[in-house]
């Protein structure tokens, strides 16, 4: 029996002209993150990306990992035979023999794309359910509700025979939308954002601002952890680790108390947006959240947006909180997340915070501090660390 993994392509089908790229980035992303598991053949006819292991190749990790991949609407584990009826039958009882006898009622349904195939859709389905009925006599036809559904495909190189297709990550296969920087804090919100931007195929550059020993060495692991966490999507990234101590004193010992958080998200604003550049990424990605922190006002925001030119991308900004973390569940970085390490942001909190600034007063307040010496400082004190998927 001929196990196969099927790959059904998402939106990247309606790319026209572009699509071929677009496909061909996503048969990298998946040849480069198999590699980790073991031998496979790749190969992408008629929107969709088959699978195959070598002997004895881990099909099960493989399907695991394929799951996570951006590009893929939905996925399954399929046995090929001949493009034969009869041959399609015998491989259906063979590969769907536990799923036929446990179910009450089944039906067939057929697929050709391979139109020089001799029966139509219908003829075909009608035959391999007759066929499965007489063998196993305790599930009978249904076609309006059925508990299992049998699916045969007939394709260019051979027949496909799958059970129930399960969702694959959706989205546009990674770097195919080019490269973005995320600030990445250790909560909830900004893996997250991270992932959602990702699934749009854009890579990832990882920023953290770590104000030791304000935030402990533990806070950043943490950091690290969730950008671990990540790659399982995002693929491998390097994280750009910045030293935010001295801007942050600056800030409390020059400036308004009130705005403290404000021009500290602005310097922010200002070194990410120094690192997109460095490496030729075209926007920055953060977890802000429409109204859920004093800076998280829409004047807040344009005071703190000011200082950048490139797109500032915030992917949850309309989402509810209980939302975010669901997906963050999903994702698998909540658990993390909630590990009771301070982040940067919480070491200076402002008492009252203004939640609607004055661009210019926010300008104003911070014109004491030598801005560009800070920055370059902070971006030449950069500590970069790779974090690769499990088994690399
Ligand atoms: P999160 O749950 O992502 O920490 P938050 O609800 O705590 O977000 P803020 O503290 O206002 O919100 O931060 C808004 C966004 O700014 C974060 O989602 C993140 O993108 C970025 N950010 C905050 N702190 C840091 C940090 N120490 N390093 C990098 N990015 C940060
Ligand atoms: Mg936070």
């Amino acid at each position: 029996m001929n196990d196969i993994i099927l790959c059904k392509l998402g939106e990247m089908i309606l790319k026209g002209l572009n699509r071929r790229s677009f496909e061909q980035k996503l048969l990298n992303n998946i040849k480069k993150r198999l590699d980790n598991i073991g031998s496979f053949k790749v190969y992408c006819l008629q929107s969709t990306v088959y699978v195959e292991g070598a002997e004895g190749a881990d099909m099960v990790a493989a399907f695991e990992a394929l799951r996570k991949i951006f590009g893929i609407i939905k996925l399954e584990r399929a046995a090929a035979c001949e493009k034969d009826k009869d041959a399609i039958v015998a491989l259906a009882k063979e590969y769907l023999k536990d799923e036929l006898l446990q179910a009450k009622s089944f039906k067939v349904e057929s697929k050709r794309s391979d139109k020089s195939f001799p029966m139509t859709s219908i003829e075909l389905s009608q035959y391999v359910g007759g066929e499965l009925a007489e063998v196993f006599p305790d599930t009978k036809v249904d076609v309006h509700d059925p508990e299992l559904v049998v699916f045969v495909e007939i394709r260019d190189l051979a027949a496909y025979v799958h059970g129930p297709a399960v969702p694959g990550a959706g989205g546009m296969p990674l770097g195919s939308n080019g490269t973005a920087v995320t600030l990445l804090s250790g909560g909830i919100d900004s893996p997250v954002s991270t992932y959602m931007i990702a699934r749009r195929g854009v890579r990832l550059i990882p920023v953290h601002f770590f104000s030791f020993p304000y935030t402990s060495e533990l806070a950043k692991e943490k950091v690290l952890k969730l950008a671990t966490e990540l790659t399982e999507y995002c693929g491998n990234m390097t994280v750009e680790i910045v030293p935010f101590t001295h801007i942050q004193e600056e800030i409390k010992f020059n400036c308004p108390e009130e705005f403290f958080t404000l021009i500290m998200r602005r310097f922010m604003m200002r070194i990410a947006e120094r690192i997109a550049k460095d490496n030729g990424a075209k926007a920055i990605v953060t977890g802000e959240n429409l109204g859920q922190v004093a800076s998280q006002t829409m004047e807040a925001m344009a005071a703190t947006q000011a200082v950048a030119e490139l797109p500032v991308l915030q992917p949850l900004i309309g989402m509810d909180k209980q939302d975010i973390i669901k997906l963050a569940r999903q994702l698998g970085t909540f658990d993390t997340s909630i590990l009771p390490y301070e982040d940067c942001c919480t070491v200076f909190t402002p008492k009252h915070p203004r939640t609607k600034p004055k661009v210019a007063e926010v300008a104003a307040a911070e014109a004491v501090l030598d801005v560009e010496a800070l920055v370059n400082e902070a971006i030449a004190g950069i500590e970069r660390v790779k974090v690769s998927y499990s088994g690399e």
